[in-house]
């Protein structure tokens, strides 16, 4: 079964158009981002609203059908952050030049492995924190509201 046009909309405009992972901007985006299932379909999550979120498509790839990942302070395997039950401010905060997302929690910080939101596995020409770095030059980022770390 496919999601409909309707309930992909309403996804997208309750996340205000950002990946409700790392915060990108779907607007500036060449391709829409997709709808993340929380609990993936394959283990018997649900097509309802409370168990969508919008993904971009890095993040939809790197979470495949994971839900948990590895604190990296206490190496605890920790379900990863969901969107609906959780505030992003609550487990993640910006570096001060705002290019990486740090976890503050064990759940921000498995979420951060798990995803690598930071791009920091990732060897090809261009990662994500210099795509940060040329929208922030632009103006689109970070998020307004998001938390800073200002030390
Ligand atoms: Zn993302």
């Amino acid at each position: 079964m496919t999601l409909n046009d309707l309930v992909r909309q309403r996804v997208r405009k309750r996340a205000n158009y950002y990946c409700e992972y790392c915060h990108s901007p779907e607007q500036i985006s060449a391709s829409r981002f997709t709808i993340d299932h929380i609990q993936p379909r394959s283990l018997g999550g649900s097509d309802q609203l409370d168990n969508l979120a919008l993904a971009c498509r890095r993040c939809n790839q790197r979470r495949y059908n994971f839900t948990v990942g590895s604190d990296q302070k206490t190496n605890l395997i920790t379900p990863i952050f969901n969107p609906r039950t959780q505030q992003w401010s609550d487990h993640f905060i910006w570096s001060k030049d705002t290019l990486r997302i740090i976890g503050t929690t064990p759940t921000g910080r498995a979420t951060c492995q798990r995803l690598d939101l930071n791009d920091e596995r990732y060897q090809g020409d261009r990662n994500i924190r210099e795509t940060r770095q040329i929208w922030q030059q632009a103006g689109w980022h970070p998020p307004q509201h998001d938390p800073i770390q200002n030390d």
